[in-house]
């Protein structure tokens, strides 16, 4: 979750970023500030020229204006939506283009004018990325070039060549920083994922380990607390499982793992939640789901494992489990508790003889949380 300042809001608006969405969250960040500072600095020039502090030519002047109002209007309609990002820079992007160019026309006696477009330059790389940074760069260097004669107060040969040189190195200086730094947290971004999948995830079957299944578990319990639905556990844990390592080897018992973890998967709803909690021992999360119901598939589970026809070195693989099944309602009960009443009715199902499924009596209590 971001948590932002009051400055952050008010500039930014409510607006969530996931993870891999950092090099938007700066993008959109950088264009409120741009928007909200940019509308700000103009209305202080407006300001100055209605007290006479600095006069300046009327048709400008109303530009000024409306650019201020509308980009004061259009970083309102940004805050807040990281969506709208996109069109916003390219809507800054052409009123200032637009403010820049009425300067050019109509302020003659300004002659550092041009400077202006020299901000447009960065923007342009840094909102919409190298390519629209080197479009306005040449579209800025022709547009100056073609359109100095027609000025009031023409720029000089030599002052407008100046501009032009300065411009391009603007522009190829900006594309080189522009594509590495991209680059760069396009390869963040990937390693952070690679590094996020091998947190979690168990590296012989691929399932979520014990600490991503238990927290996904838990994100899954708060967000259902008000509701208070239902969900179930099975804990699935493989009988005489050492004896396939004492008898067949650890590589025989690595083979039966990767073979259980799959039919588990493939037996379970997309909405299911399997994780490898222990060497042999797998939980199931059933969100939304009674016990009675979680039985059933507990069941359903318990089958297709027997049923797995596994040979290792050509000689035929039998493994069956125990399942335990514990039933809860979210917000009265914590996950940990719901396991542990998960593990009680699979030591149950051992007790009993193994290779079966077993519930805790229905009214077994639950610590709260
Ligand atoms: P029970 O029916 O009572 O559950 O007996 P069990 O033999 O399945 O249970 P026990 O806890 O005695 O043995 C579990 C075995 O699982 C012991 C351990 O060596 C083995 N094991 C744990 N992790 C792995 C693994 O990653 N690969 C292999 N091949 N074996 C593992
Ligand atoms: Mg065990
Ligand atoms: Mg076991």
């Amino acid at each position: 979750m971001n948590t932002q300042s009051w400055l952050g809001r008010l500039l930014y608006g409510a607006t969530h970023f996931e993870d891999n969405e950092e090099y938007l969250a700066f993008q959109f960040r950088f264009l409120c500030v741009l928007m909200s500072a940019g509308a700000v600095a103009t209305l202080v020039f407006v300001l100055a020229a209605a007290t006479g502090d600095n006069p300046m030519d009327p048709t400008h002047l109303r530009m000024m204006s409306v650019f201020s109002v509308l980009v004061l209007a259009l970083w309102a309609w940004l805050r807040g939506h990281k969506h709208r990002f996109k069109a916003a820079a390219w809507l800054y992007l052409a009123l200032c283009m637009v403010e820049f160019s009425s300067a050019l026309v109509h302020v003659s006696a300004d002659e550092l004018r041009v400077l202006w477009f020299f901000l447009n330059i960065p923007g342009a790389y840094l909102l919409l990325g190298s390519r629209v940074g080197l479009t306005v760069t040449a579209l800025t260097v022709v547009g100056l070039g073609l359109g100095n004669a027609h000025l009031a107060r023409p720029y000089s040969p030599n002052a407008m060549m100046t501009a032009m040189v300065v411009l391009v190195y603007l522009g190829l200086f900006f594309h080189a920083y522009s594509s590495r730094s991209v680059s760069y947290f396009k390869r963040m971004r990937h390693s952070n994922e690679r590094l996020a999948t091998l947190a979690s995830r168990d590296p012989l079957t691929q399932l979520l380990n014990a600490r991503a299944y238990y927290q996904w578990c838990d994100h899954w319990l708060l967000g259902a607390a008000r509701s208070g639905a239902s969900c179930t556990v099975l804990f699935v844990d493989l009988d005489h499982f050492k004896r396939i390592n004492d008898e067949r080897g650890h590589a025989a018992g690595d083979e039966v793992l990767k073979a259980v973890a799959t039919t588990l998967s493939e037996a379970l709803r997309r909405s299911d939640v399997l994780g490898r909690i222990g060497g042999e021992e797998f939980s199931i999360f059933l969100p939304d789901t009674e016990p009675q119901q979680g039985a059933e598939v507990a069941e359903k589970l318990r089958q297709a494992i027997e049923q797995l026809s596994l040979s290792f070195d050509g000689r035929a693989l039998r493994v069956t489990a125990s399942v335990g099944v514990a039933g809860a309602q979210a917000g009265r009960s914590s996950m940990s508790a719901i396991q542990q009443q998960a593990d009680q009715a699979m030591y149950l199902a051992k007790a009993g003889g193994r290779n079966r499924v077993s519930m805790l009596p229905l009214d077994a209590s639950l610590s709260p949380t």
